[in-house]
């Protein structure tokens, strides 16, 4: 059985560098102000910064982050779906096209945006594929820099796949909301992964039901130590 690692921004490493990062995608589907459960919300992680929207009319309705109702939620949830591949999790909230925003100072190998969105710079990115990581793939950013000669960073799209398992969450915990597919869970305190839905051929994953969590195998670890990428902190989570 492969073992898995919970992701997390090693702050040392990245403040050690000193580059100061700050954006948003270009778009994104609403959060939904949902008629069935009553909440409005949000998710965050479903990121697709490889997928163009431009050609959509109707782009412009995807640029300005608010509350929609349900209806007027799937409409636009409908527009965008033809860019994703069958079967993608689009909740509200998911977001697509380049980080936009700006930047300074000096970024080493890995650095990341609100801990949970990975970027490389190139090179990176190209040595972990060379050593035969699977998964990672670099989509441009249109970030500012205010220096000359920035350093080009590259934001990770990482497919979400794979499910924590039930058993590390409340056994009381309510089902997903039959309309908005709302499911109300806290960062469970001693993650478990769901072994039967674990990727087999990816080496780097967000969690599809937990999609803030960044997932990767043990040749990732290994292979980042070998490196000596700095930027990423790993955790072995127990699978069940
Ligand atoms: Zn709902």
């Amino acid at each position: 059985m492969s073992r898995y690692f919970l992701l997390d921004e090693d702050k040392a490493a990245t403040a050690r560098h000193g580059g100061e990062l700050d954006g948003m995608h270009k778009w994104r589907l609403p959060g939904v102000r949902c008629h069935a459960c009553g909440a409005t919300w949000s998710s965050v992680g479903h990121d697709h910064p490889e997928v163009d929207l431009s050609g959509i009319t109707e782009h412009a309705e995807f640029e300005r982050p608010r509350p929609e109702p349900f209806t007027e939620f799937v409409r636009l949830r409908e527009l965008a779906r033809p860019f994703v591949p069958p079967g993608t999790p689009l909740p509200p909230g998911t977001t697509f096209g380049p980080l936009v925003g700006r930047a300074s100072g000096r970024f080493g190998p890995i650095d990341w945006l609100g801990g949970i969105r990975l970027l490389m710079q190139p090179d990176a990115l190209e040595r972990l594929q060379a050593e035969g990581i699977r998964g990672p793939r670099g989509c441009r950013t249109e970030l500012r820099f205010r220096q000359k000669n920035p350093p080009e960073l590259l934001e990770i799209q990482l497919n979400p796949l794979g499910r924590l398992h039930l058993d590390c969450m409340p056994p009381d915990h309510p089902p997903p909301c039959a309309t908005c597919g709302r499911l109300n869970l806290r960062w469970p305190e001693a993650p478990i992964l769901d072994a039967a839905s674990l990727p087999t051929e990816l080496d780097l994953f967000r969690l599809g039901n937990f999609a803030t969590m960044l997932i990767g195998t043990e040749r990732l670890v290994d292979t980042v130590s070998r490196l000596q990428l700095d930027g990423i902190t790993f955790r072995e989570l127990p699978i069940r």
